[in-house]
């Protein structure tokens, strides 16, 4: 059986969804699971909803403006009085509730954010109905447990394969189509999984059942040596090994989630990245092999905030000064992207998600003087050759740099 993934930007319009349904209809013999994310941008329109919500503003313009936006796809596919329109008004009802909810913020922000995707999972079943094709719809977070760590979930292994194996009848007659980012915890609250986690929900569903490959529809030809909208010049991998894209995935490329890899790695379960605009090329297999004199690999990172913490007391950066710092870090689950020590102060930079990084240095003050600058970009050279070195390095507006044989990064004001 075949997992396929498709993103926002694949389903950003009526026509989207034809060109969706028309790939699944000749994805051949297998037995197929599709996961889909919300539609076109909806999942920054339902974080500017949730945030307008918390911060007592009112956020029923934004609302009308995503349910038009939702109708008008639907005007295009569907005839007047289908099943559909009231499957996707029940929904903008259970957002409206959502938002009157009380809970953390966090935990308002999954409810909330979620609905994206149940939206676009049911007008993607309804159209697959429409057209004859035998659809199921699957409510991803009857399967996915995690725990309760809010817009990070982290996956309850044993849990979810054992649920998702019990889907095997379905797949025997139906293609199943669910949701990618959403998860469940035991008491039934939402989960996400984390922006973008929609791939990472493919390889969820693809190594429990042990797919015999997953495949990414993306708007790009395949995975590439950098992102095309900001180097032209930029080549498509025909292959790449595990390890490669993992550690693309780590250092910003954001053709893939991070977390998409190891499960797929671990089964030996092929990734393909391929394009929904044409699905006749070939796209990029990730899979275990060996690819010698790979290109450099450039990876910009942006949002990034960078953190300086001084010592106040005369004193060096001492280990007790470093615990304290990653201590910080570590309870507030934030992850560190490039550090480096001097003397009197130890700086790092980290993605700037405003909530936890202001309280992150809220903490630090306590101990240091803090110093902070965001709206950074973190460029990342991976296998560099002498010119893409020194190119980067002498980058404009550089405020870090650091290098290692194979990897330069430096942290730039753009
Ligand atoms: N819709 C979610 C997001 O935009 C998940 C995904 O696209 O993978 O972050
Ligand atoms: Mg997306």
């Amino acid at each position: 059986m075949k997992v396929f993934k498709f993103g926002g930007a694949s389903l950003k319009n009526a026509d989207g969804v034809k060109n969706v349904a028309s790939i699944i209809r000749q994805h051949g013999p297998d037995k197929l699971l599709v996961v889909v994310s919300a539609m076109g941008k909806s999942t920054n329109a339902l974080e500017k909803i949730h945030s307008l919500a918390i911060s007592g503003q009112n956020s029923s313009s934004q609302i009308t403006i995503l349910n038009d936006y939702h109708q008008e796809i639907l005007k295009q596919l569907f005839p007047a009085g289908h099943e559909v329109y009231i499957a996707v008004e029940t929904l903008f009802q259970e957002l409206r509730t959502q938002l009157q909810g009380s809970g953390e913020f966090d935990q308002i922000y999954d409810q909330v954010v979620s609905i994206g995707e149940m939206i676009s999972s049911v007008i993607v079943h309804h159209y697959l109905i429409s057209i004859g094709l035998h659809s199921h719809w699957l409510d991803a977070r009857t399967c996915i447990t995690t725990d309760k760590n809010f817009r990070e979930g982290k996956v309850d292994w044993i849990k979810t394969s054992a649920k998702i194996q019990a889907l095997k009848p379905v797949l025997e007659k139906n293609i199943i189509i669910t949701q990618g980012f959403i998860g469940s915890t035991e008491d039934g609250y939402t989960t996400t999984l984390g922006r973008e986690g929609s791939d990472f929900s493919a390889a969820i569903f693809a190594s429990s059942l042990v797919a015999s490959s997953v495949t990414i529809w993306k708007d790009v030809p395949g995975v590439m040596n950098a992102d095309p909208k900001r180097l032209s010049a930029a080549t498509v991998f025909e292959e790449l090994p595990f390890q490669e894209a993992a550690e693309m995935t780590y250092y910003g490329a954001n053709v893939i989630h991070p977390k998409t890899i190891k499960p797929l790695a671990n089964k030996g379960i092929p990734l393909l990245v391929k394009n929904f605009e044409d699905p006749s090329l070939p796209g990029t297999k990730i899979h275990e092999c060996k690819v010698y004199d790979l290109p450099p690999l450039i990876v910009f990172k942006d949002n990034q905030c960078l953190i300086s913490c001084k010592v106040t007391d005369y004193t060096f950066v001492t280990e007790q000064h470093l615990s304290i710092i990653f201590n910080a870090l570590s309870s507030l689950d934030l992850r560190v992207n490039v550090m480096q020590n001097s003397a009197i102060s130890f700086s790092f930079c980290l993605d700037f998600r405003e909530h936890k990084v202001l309280s992150l240095i809220q903490k630090l003050q306590e101990h240091f003087e803090v110093y902070y600058n965001t709206g950074l970009t973190l460029i990342t050279v991976k296998n560099y050759d002498e010119k893409t070195f020194e190119m980067y390095r002498s980058h404009a507006g550089v405020l870090l740099e650091q290098s290692s044989r194979s990897t330069l990064q430096v942290l730039v004001r753009l």
